[in-house]
């Protein structure tokens, strides 16, 4: 079978910094990773050709820095890597981010399996993967857990808050994955060395002629940003520890009453 996973390259820190004027995100300084949510769709792409044969190619759309991202890819079992790069593509949000990877998608052929992660952990939104589905048409499924596959048939264990869904469909399918669907694998130095040599094709918004120009960067996307910021930091709680819980409770007691709570 052949499988398409998207992966995006995202900065290595929990504390995003954000450009005040564009309200879009610094990359310059920050060192970057591939999302985690993304090796774990990889990992399970590089499984399923394990078991039933067939390519797993990735792609992402990003700067040309983003092609490290998909050399690490390359390393751990992906058999071709497509960056999608072009200043025309600068300033998308997640509807132009999913047209274009999806115009991208139907450039590149048929996949019988697109995969993504559930979401990144800088833009955080989970929104790209259902898109690109919307885009191609196609049916998704999401936040699975386990994916088997036979023949024509693709079945996943739905993570939700209760348990599991378990959801059957025809492929080709659209589908996202979360962390607990498996543990990705680690490169070997062999590997990563001939993936510091494999090439990395590159798409421009030019090779895509398909491509509706008003529905791609800054300009093509509906979502505007008004306002962004960082979250104050909770103060840390009290701990109360005395000798005896009945010294705590006392303790507490006297607290809750110097505060007028009680
Ligand atoms: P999610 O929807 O949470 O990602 C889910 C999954 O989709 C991922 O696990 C991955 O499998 C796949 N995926 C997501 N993004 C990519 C990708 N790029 N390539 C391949 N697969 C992917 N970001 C910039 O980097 N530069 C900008 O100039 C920029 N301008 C923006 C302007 C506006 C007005 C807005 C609203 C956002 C902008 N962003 C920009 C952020 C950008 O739109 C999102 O990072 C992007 O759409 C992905 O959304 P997300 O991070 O929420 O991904």
């Amino acid at each position: 079978m052949d499988i398409l996973v998207c992966v995006k390259q995202v900065p290595d820190t929990a504390e995003i910094k954000i450009d005040p004027v564009t309200n879009t995100l610094i990359r310059a300084g920050v060192p970057s990773i591939v999302n985690p949510f993304d090796k774990n769709a990889l990992e399970a792409a590089v499984q399923l050709k394990e078991a039933h044969g067939g390519t797993v190619t990735v792609i992402s759309m990003g700067p040309l820095q983003a092609k490290e991202a998909l050399k690490e890819c390359i390393s751990v079992g992906a058999d071709k890597a497509v960056l999608i790069s072009d200043s025309l593509f600068g300033g998308s949000d997640t509807f132009a981010t999913s047209y274009i990877l999806a115009t991208a998608i139907k450039k590149l052929g048929k996949f019988d399996l697109i995969l993504c992660g559930k979401q990144a952990i800088d833009g955080d939104t989970a929104q790209v993967g259902p898109a690109i589905a919307e885009h191609l048409g196609m049916a998704q499924l999401t936040y699975a857990a386990k994916i088997q596959v036979d023949g024509n048939r693709i079945v996943i264990n739905r993570e939700t808050d209760e348990g599991y869904e378990v959801i059957e469909a025809n492929l080709s399918v659209v589908c996202t994955v979360v962390k607990s669907i498996n543990q990705p694998r680690f490169a070997t130095i062999k590997s990563k060395m001939a993936a510091n040599k494999a090439k990395i094709d590159v798409l421009t918004a030019a090779d895509l002629s398909d491509i509706d120009p008003t529905k791609i960067g800054l300009k093509g996307s509906p979502t505007r940003v008004k306002k962004t910021f960082v979250p104050p930091k909770r103060e840390p709680g009290m701990r109360i520890k005395e000798e005896t819980g009945k010294d705590s409770a006392l303790k507490l007691v006297e607290k809750l009453v110097e505060a007028k709570l009680i």
